[in-house]
């Protein structure tokens, strides 16, 4: 089938030959023909082809309800009415139309057809020989959505895009990339792509282009563009599409780099400034450490001589009552002193200290600290301490948590009411990823705005007949800390004692 536009010829039969032509054309024809009467548009034949595509058979058309426009959607009639119109007029009319046809079921075809005019015995007629062309209808309505959607991406892009031609000339600019230049679309279109990027880029593109059509993608180094409002950092990739070995186009990407070279020269800033920090950092702590060490050796020397002398003193026959209670109490304080050193140099220690993690069950330290460290003590106050097992595992430092069990079961005992014996209960639960611990006493208890500065160093808030440094909690809150977890001190309900509870975080290799 060809376009040209030219009026039929209007071609007259011997009777019986038309016929006879008609009749072979439409047994054998893959085409949907058909005879109708130009007066009234009324069917004379059809084909197999035409009865097998739109359901209806020769009967059904001459049957009297029937015409051509019975058969073909409204939009497509309006447009074959026109032509007719047209035709009448003495135009001349195309001799192929497009129009849908209407199934018997109700669906709706599209059908190509060459329209012929004749002469069927003596009236004039049209011999209509038309093709199914749905699947060429859906690719092309395919083809088009896809020509659609592929439009709507590269125009919404956050990116720039170039389509340039073997010339390097462009021939598509995105908005993205018009507005990068600060440019409109026809004032770019068909420009050659290189006047308008930086030397290094063209570099790049030229040296691409050169080695052939087989090279992937290739990316241009990241250059400082002048633009306004302000310059910015951008990268170019280009890929090339193409066809026979040849390349028939370059796309060309522009990435805006501006974001992440300034994120990545804050990140640079920051961590120059974080090393020198750092540095520092060791610095004073290792003059730290060493005036630790010093002090803590040349206060521990005079207050351990002084100890000495006093209990040397001590055994003085000539001292009446009253020297030797002074100076019982100034062995004392010295011993006090000592004592106050070693758990500041602990304390201080504790950040440096090697952790050893590990999977264990607190009940075996709770166990071995009973055992090994508090038996004196609990025997001597006549303490109970009763464990609600079993209790969970945790993972962590077994040295520093027998640590904690020790300072807090000690503490219970050492705080407790005058005349009571005490009793300390321990329990725990789990709960949001955390094992909580409780260590419940009956002792004289905390007053709760002293809750909180408990932890803090050197603070004691009972009277000082309890032997003690201040230091403890202050070590316990650490290695809570140093563990993931926190610490603090709940009045008991009856307001009788304290409970001290912490949290250690659950992990999934326990
Ligand atoms: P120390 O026990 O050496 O005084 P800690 O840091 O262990 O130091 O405790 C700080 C203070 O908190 C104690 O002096 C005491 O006043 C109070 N305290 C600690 N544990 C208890 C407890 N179980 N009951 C009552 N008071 C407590």
């Amino acid at each position: 089938m060809t376009d040209s536009k030219t009026s039929s010829l209007p071609i007259e039969f011997e009777e019986g030959e038309a016929e006879f032509l008609l009749g072979h054309l439409m047994s054998n024809s893959e085409d949907l023909l058909y005879l109708i009467l130009l007066e009234n548009k009324e069917f004379v034949f059809v084909n197999r082809k035409f009865e097998e595509t739109l359901g209806y058979t020769i009967e059904d058309l001459q049957s009297e309800k029937f015409q051509f426009g019975s058969i073909i959607s409204t939009d497509s009639l309006e447009e074959v009415e026109a032509r007719d119109e047209r035709r009448k007029r003495g135009e001349i009319v195309e001799n192929q139309i497009r129009f849908w046809a209407i199934t018997k079921d109700g669906r709706n075809i599209p059908l190509h057809a060459s329209v012929i005019e004749l002469y069927w015995r003596g009236k004039p007629a049209i011999l209509g020989i038309a093709r199914d062309i749905s699947l060429e209808t859906e690719h092309l309505d395919h083809l088009k959505e896809t020509i659609r959607i592929n439009q709507m991406i590269l125009d919404n892009i956050p990116t720039g895009i170039v389509l340039l031609d073997r010339f390097l000339r462009m021939r598509y600019v995105n908005p993205k990339a018009q507005e990068f230049f600060g440019k409109t679309n026809s004032e770019m279109l068909g420009k050659p792509f290189l006047e308008y990027v930086e030397p290094q880029i063209r570099e790049t593109i030229i040296e691409f282009t050169r080695s052939g059509p087989s090279r992937g993608i290739i990316k241009s180094p990241i250059t400082l563009t002048q633009v306004s409002p302000r310059p910015r950092y951008t990268q170019w990739y280009f890929a090339t599409i193409h066809q026979n070995e040849e390349i028939v186009m370059i796309q060309a990407i522009l990435v805006d780099m501006t974001e992440i070279i300034s994120r990545q020269k804050e990140l640079e800033r920051k961590n120059r400034k974080l090393v020198e920090v750092n540095n520092k950092l060791e610095t004073l702590n290792k003059k730290l450490d060493e005036f630790v060490a010093i002090t803590s050796h040349d206060l521990k020397a005079p207050a351990r001589r002084i100890a000495t002398f006093g209990t040397l003193l001590q055994n003085s026959p000539n001292l009446d009552p009253n020297e030797q209670e002074q100076l019982r109490m100034l062995v004392e304080t010295s011993r006090h002193l000592v004592s106050m050193i070693d758990a500041f140099v602990n304390f201080s220690r504790l950040d440096k200290a090697e952790l050893n993690f590990q999977s264990f069950e607190m009940e075996k330290i709770i166990d071995f600290v009973i055992r090994m460290s508090l038996k004196e003590i609990i025997a001597k106050n006549d303490a109970e301490i009763v464990i609600s097992r079993p209790l969970p595992k945790i993972y962590g430092d077994y040295k520093l948590m027998s640590q904690v069990w020790q300072n807090l079961i000690q503490n219970a005992i050492k705080f407790s009411r005058d005349g009571i014996p005490p009793v300390i209960e321990i329990f725990a639960e789990t709960k949001k990823g955390y094992a909580l611990f409780y260590c419940k006493d009956n002792g004289i208890g905390i007053p709760r705005d002293k809750n909180k500065v408990i932890f803090e160093m050197f603070t004691r808030v009972h009277n000082e007949e309890k032997p003690g440094t201040g230091i403890g909690l202050s070590i316990v809150q650490k290695i809570i800390e140093m563990h993931g977890g926190k610490i603090w001190v709940e009045t008991n309900e009856d307001g009788v004692g304290s409970t001290f509870v912490f949290s250690i975080p659950l992990h999934s290799y326990q």
